[in-house]
């Protein structure tokens, strides 16, 4: 089959989530693929439109690994992480989609096949507004969401006020895991990432307790850390948490130095997630050969999207290290971990924020995921499972390439 690309459209939605990058990838055929990513989305959508369309434009959208390497590439002479890389897996979430069109297939399969009927989920106790909506539609800064009032879907103002009733309410609902970072408030005092008081760490390990003491170990339990604090005071919180038997921590230590993580995994003692915050292929080798994660934890849309997500999970493989899909971010990020998820025998949970899936997908997708007693159904449809609505590619953000 002969396709060309035609057209590449980029739109945000300050509204609803000031942080995402909906893109739309155009063929001749008529056939549309969907991709995204998150955070400063105005700078990859120049990525995408003053540069990478160049390269895409007029070309086969079906060459998805021969197109990720040469933008791999030559992002590579300036640096390719961060922008370049966020710009890279927005497109290859849309090249991926386009040839599950076209082969009339879902991306799990054209991946290799299922390997599991459905995905476990956990939530992630954020709201609504949890990872960056402000009151006036802008983006906040990682890690300093606000708790928020009580309110639809708060999981946030939930897990700090009602912890057992919250962890009640998820059980029922069928989940078994729930996350929180209860520690963020302390970060965010002056210093607070060098020293952390003993009476605020045990402010931010109440939720646990509380949800431990009622509950025992019905729910599973992880704390993100979200990289806000140095060794002395990421081992005090370990010492702290190893009675409350979670699941793992996450980002607990800024994941700058990969030795320092190693070595904090060594002397912890709780098991190690790592991390959402590694980008380069290369640092999940090193991650991996310095034995520094119990956990893989993998963002599709920042690490280089489906492609790149496949390759990483994979190499977790060979050192049997199982992997997590990060999400909080936009509804293609997760379909994306669910796709690689299905098609990957080593993946054990799917990261979801039900704030997001019950009150920000449904303005923004066709097709909605499908949550059943705490897993994920892979998605039946061919491509990516979804597509963005149409109204949405409107406006004064929409920017087109043509040609
Ligand atoms: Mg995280």
């Amino acid at each position: 089959m002969s396709l060309k690309i035609t057209k590449i459209e980029t739109v945000t939605v300050p509204e609803i989530m000031p942080g995402l990058l909906l893109l739309r990838i155009h063929t001749d055929a008529g056939i549309i693929g969907c991709g995204e990513t998150y955070y400063v989305p105005h700078a990859v959508a120049s990525m995408i439109h003053d540069w990478m369309a160049r390269r895409l434009l007029g070309a086969d959208p079906l060459a998805v690994e021969s197109h990720w390497r040469f933008l791999y590439e030559r992002t590579t002479n300036f640096g390719s992480r961060g922008t370049e890389l966020r710009a890279i897996s927005a497109i290859d979430l849309a090249l991926w989609d386009i040839l599950g069109q076209v082969c009339e297939q879902p991306v799990w399969q054209l991946l290799g096949g299922r390997t599991q009927a459905s995905i476990p989920i956990y939530n992630s106790s954020g709201g609504p507004s949890y990872g960056g909506k402000r009151k006036d539609n802008s983006q906040g800064w990682p890690g300093y969401g606000e708790v928020g009032n009580e309110g639809p879907y708060n999981d946030y103002w939930a897990m700090v006020n009602k912890p057992v009733d919250y962890a009640k309410e998820m059980l029922d609902l069928g989940y078994r895991a729930l996350k929180t970072w209860t520690l963020d408030f302390a970060a965010h005092k002056v210093r607070g990432g060098l020293y952390l008081r003993p009476e605020d760490l045990d402010e931010a390990l109440r939720p646990l307790r509380a949800i431990r003491e009622a509950l025992g170990g019905q729910v599973e339990l992880m704390l993100d850390g979200h990289g806000f604090f140095q060794l002395p005071m990421a081992l005090r919180i370990a010492r702290a948490l190893r009675p409350l038997d979670v699941l793992w921590v996450e980002d607990i230590i800024r994941p700058d130095s990969i030795a320092t993580i190693a070595d904090f995994r060594h002397k912890a003692d709780i098991p190690v997630a790592v991390s959402e915050m590694m980008i380069g292929p290369d640092d999940y080798r090193m991650v991996l050969e310095e034995r520094a994660a119990d956990y893989i934890m993998i963002d599709p849309t920042w690490v280089g999207g489906i492609s790149q997500t496949h390759r990483i999970a994979q190499h977790a493989q060979v050192y049997n290290i199982p992997v997590v899909m990060h999400d909080c971010t936009g509804p293609l990020t997760m379909l994306s971990g669910v796709q690689v998820a299905t098609a990957t025998a080593n993946v054990v949970w799917q990261e979801t924020v039900r704030a997001h899936i019950n009150l920000l997908y449904p303005q923004l997708i066709t097709e909605q995921p499908v949550i059943e007693a705490g897993h994920v159904l892979p998605p039946t449809q061919p491509g990516i499972g979804t597509a963005w609505l149409d109204s949405l590619f409107s406006g004064p953000e929409l920017r087109v390439s043509e040609g």
